[in-house]
């Protein structure tokens, strides 16, 4: 299972992200390849794999990409690779992609469950950019255009989370993930050694 997380920059999603893997077992986060330079602090193969221009368009020729897009100047793409690696014994992966990935994940894959992150007005958007303080003026603002755009995907996703309160907005992620995991489907395997109990003999 595939939870795909996005929306703009700045909405939370990788606070969300980051929660979640904590805090629910058997979840793993998916790496993304990016030609955009590393930020203080972050790790290669752990935030992303940072790899040149060349390297993304070969992996792109290659068809080594679930999804990919250009975002604000730079390049992002989820591997197939990535996914099968993740996707290994048993755990589910959280996807933290832009909208324009997310269209192509719900278009190859069957397996995704799409959660669209909303702040809870622009001002505040631009408060909590503004805040985080890892992004120029500049940059800043060009997330900032980007987002008026964005939000405008939000129909095509399974769940709206507004992220105005902190702790609200992580319950529900839980709480999204946790009830998907409860669907009959997901508990075939699960129900079938209940219910051969039921059948033998007292
Ligand atoms: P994204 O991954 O979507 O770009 P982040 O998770 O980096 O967004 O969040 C952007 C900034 O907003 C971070 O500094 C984060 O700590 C802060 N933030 C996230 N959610 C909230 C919230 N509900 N209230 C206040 N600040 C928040
Ligand atoms: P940042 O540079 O702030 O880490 O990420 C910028 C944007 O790129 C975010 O909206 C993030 O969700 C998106 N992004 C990160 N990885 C991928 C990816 O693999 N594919 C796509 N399509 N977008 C990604």
């Amino acid at each position: 299972m595939m939870f795909v997380i996005s929306g703009p920059s700045g909405c939370g999603k990788s606070t969300l992200a980051h929660h979640v893997l904590a805090a629910l077992p058997r979840l793993a986060f998916s790496v993304s390849h990016t030609t955009r330079p590393r930020r203080e602090g972050e790790e290669e193969g752990k935030d992303y794999y940072f790899v040149g221009k060349e390297e993304f368009e070969r992996m792109i020729a290659e068809s080594r990409l679930a999804e990919w897009a250009v975002v604000h100047g730079n390049h992002y793409g989820t591997s197939k690779r990535e996914l099968e690696l993740r996707g290994a014994s048993d755990k589910d992966v959280i996807l933290d992609i832009d909208v324009q990935g997310a269209r192509q994940i719900r278009e190859r894959y069957k397996k995704g469950l799409f959660i669209f992150i909303l702040p809870p007005s622009f001002s505040q958007l631009k408060v909590r950019l503004v805040k985080r303080g890892q992004d120029a003026p500049d940059v800043i603002s060009r997330r900032l255009a980007r987002a008026r755009k964005e939000i405008r995907a939000y129909p095509q996703f399974d769940y709206i989370i507004i992220n105005e309160t902190l702790e609200t907005a992580k319950r529900e992620l839980e709480s999204i993930i946790v009830s998907e995991r409860c669907r009959l489907l997901k508990r075939q395997k699960s129900i079938i050694p209940i219910l051969r109990s039921f059948a033998e003999p007292e």
